[in-house]
């Protein structure tokens, strides 16, 4: 397997990687998947340092990016492809910037709590988030075909407007982004979140059915899809209790909690 000095790279099968970032406190989460002509990159990380340098290394296949949302932790290294793509309700952040977020604090999050040596060409003082232009646009129900496998993307809005899931339904595996992982709250409390929106989310991916893993972007690597039962009973008692509204706090549930 690959040694890196900044990135851990995890096979889950013969055809699809994670590609984690276990130095930096938020535990981000990129995934290859391999077809048959092409490999799919499901975002491209913090951008400390290259995950092409990576991706050189596991496969030679042209590959397409598929952005889960538009924060700067999922678009790090975009600009090192030219085939990207996102859902239209992120389109503008990734085209002219997330408006309201601060670029100071933008560096502050990228360059704290950092436990293992970043590259040279690292340099939080200078960095920018990613901005660009898309190669497509992509929707709920897209089907892509790579052969040998079929993702299936869900428009999942909430932490963001054009937050999508992508399910391979070849392998059962469900990529959340940052709708759903474990131990930190998923963040729905920010101006540009919405909550109604996130709980409506979460009810739809946990009705998918044939799934085996779940690959949320952050901390754990791989949940069990047991965790799909839980969020339907969360999505119950939060409409049930009035809880779906900025302001409300944390709602902790068994395996994951979340912030309105
Ligand atoms: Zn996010
Ligand atoms: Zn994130």
């Amino acid at each position: 397997m690959i040694k890196d000095p900044w990135f851990t790279i995890q096979k889950i099968d013969n055809h699809t990687f994670a590609i984690s970032e276990y130095g930096h406190w938020e535990k981000v989460h990129s995934f290859l998947l391999l077809g048959e002509e092409k490999a799919i990159l499901i975002d491209t990380g913090l951008g400390i340092d290259s995950i092409k340098r990576i991706t050189n290394q596991i496969t030679d296949l042209p590959i397409e990016v598929i952005t889960t949302h538009v924060h700067t932790d999922h678009i790090g290294s975009h600009a090192e492809f030219d085939t990207i793509y996102v859902h239209e309700g992120d389109k503008d952040w990734l085209v002219n910037g997330i408006k309201g977020l601060s670029i100071d604090v933008i560096r502050k999050n990228i360059s704290r709590d950092i436990t293992l040596p970043t590259p040279k060409t690292f340099n939080p003082d200078t960095y920018v988030p990613f901005q660009g232009e898309p190669a497509g646009i992509i929707k709920d129900g897209d089907v892509i075909d790579m052969g040998s496998r079929k993702l299936m993307i869900y428009h999942t809005p909430g932490h963001s407007p054009g937050h999508v899931c992508i399910f391979d339904i070849t392998n059962g595996y469900l990529f959340t982004g940052d709708l759903l992982y474990d131990q930190t709250p998923i963040y729905a409390f920010y101006p540009s979140t919405n909550p109604t929106d996130l709980v409506h989310s979460l009810e739809r991916i946990s009705n998918i059915s044939n799934v085996k893993i779940v690959f949320g972007s952050h901390n754990t690597l791989g949940l069990d899809p047991i965790i799909l039962n839980e969020v339907k009973r969360a999505v119950k008692i939060l409409r049930e209790q009035d809880l779906v509204k900025f302001g409300t706090g944390t709602h902790r549930f068994s395996g994951f909690s979340i912030q309105f």
